[in-house]
């Protein structure tokens, strides 16, 4: 029997969210990613990743992993690595949560912290992380925003357990986007099984995406607290997903959400999480009394937001309110 790490990644719960399946009737389900070894969806790709770097040669015994990202594939490579005997150097925004930090530091990473500014900086982590990578001896830039790689795993993975648990009539499929890797390898399987499987991209504000999707104008307005989705171009994973259409959710509903959920359905989940369940409300409450089973993705646990969203200092200083709206 296969009892390693890495061996639990995936074949996570579809958890029904109750409240919100009956006052839509609808049945809203909640893919259970927090449950992954790493703590998000982000291990589904770290593993896939590697698996193919190793595959390709590209990966060996006493390797450093190196990376640019929000932190939930950093702690997902870091999560792995150790086992696999690879090091893992991992390049962060520096406005992301402590509690990712912290975790990265544990797990043994190397951490480099730089400026949040846009991708056409060459200080952008994106670029330092490939900077790093070709300076450094015996590394491996993982490159999940173009790695194909990212977005098989999905396909090869949260695809068919989708269609397996839900028995095949799935309905709706939603997801923000962070590199697209999710959106795309679902979409692309769910829509080979079913032409009819609405996918709808969730977006929050500051992120391009949904203006793309809906009128192909990379625009955004506002900004958001959420982490780890919402991108200003269109990566080669993103180019794979096929979607049918885009909403965009704000901070507050998606805080709202997130305080209910915890309240009421004892599911602590993310920020990106909570916008996905806000989105699948919104799709259940236009489709009401349909009946139709809608599908998204628990990406991580509030845990790794704590200093932020559970603070009320923090969500005074961006005019957001933590109490629980009703749903
Ligand atoms: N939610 C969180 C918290 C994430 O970290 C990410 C990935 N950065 C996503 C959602 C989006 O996943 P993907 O990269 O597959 O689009």
């Amino acid at each position: 029997m296969n009892q390693s790490l890495s061996h639990f990644v995936g074949n996570t719960p579809l958890i029904k969210i109750s409240s919100l399946s009956e006052v839509t009737g609808c049945e809203i389900f909640g893919k259970a990613e927090f449950l992954n070894p790493g703590g998000s969806v982000k291990d589904r790709a770290a593993l896939g990743m590697i698996q193919q770097a190793e595959k390709d040669g590209l990966l060996k015994k006493g390797f450093t992993l190196v990376e640019g990202t929000a932190g939930n594939t950093g702690i997902g490579l870091a999560t792995l690595a150790a086992s696999r005997g690879y090091k893992c150097l991992i390049v962060m925004p520096n406005n992301q949560s402590q509690e990712k930090y912290d975790a990265l530091n544990a797990l043994g990473a190397e951490l480099v912290k730089v400026d949040p500014v846009p991708f056409a900086n060459e200080n952008h982590f994106y670029h330092t992380a490939k900077k790093l990578a070709a300076e450094r001896a015996d590394t491996f830039w993982v490159n999940q925003f173009e790695n194909l790689a990212n977005f098989q795993a999905h396909r090869d993975t949260m695809g068919p357990e989708i269609w397996q648990q839900t028995e095949g009539k799935v309905d709706a499929f939603l997801a923000a986007v962070g590199t697209g890797g999710t959106i795309a390898g679902v979409s692309q399987f769910l829509k080979e099984k079913n032409k009819q499987v609405h996918i709808r991209l969730v977006d929050p504000m500051g992120s391009g995406l949904y203006n793309w999707v809906q009128n192909k104008k990379m625009q955004s307005s506002g900004s958001s607290i959420t982490e780890g989705i919402g991108i200003m171009r269109e990566t080669a994973n993103f180019k794979k997903a096929i979607i049918d259409d885009a909403v965009q959710v704000s901070d507050q509903d998606m805080l709202f959400m997130l305080y209910y959920l915890a309240k009421k359905e004892g599911l602590l989940i993310g920020t990106s999480a909570a916008l996905n369940v806000f989105g699948a409300y919104q799709y259940g409450m236009e489709n009401k009394n349909s009946g139709k089973k809608i599908v998204t993705v628990l990406c991580d646990s509030a845990l790794r937001y704590q200093s932020k969203i559970f603070n009320p200092e923090f969500l005074k200083s961006k005019n957001l309110l933590g109490v629980p709206g009703t749903f």
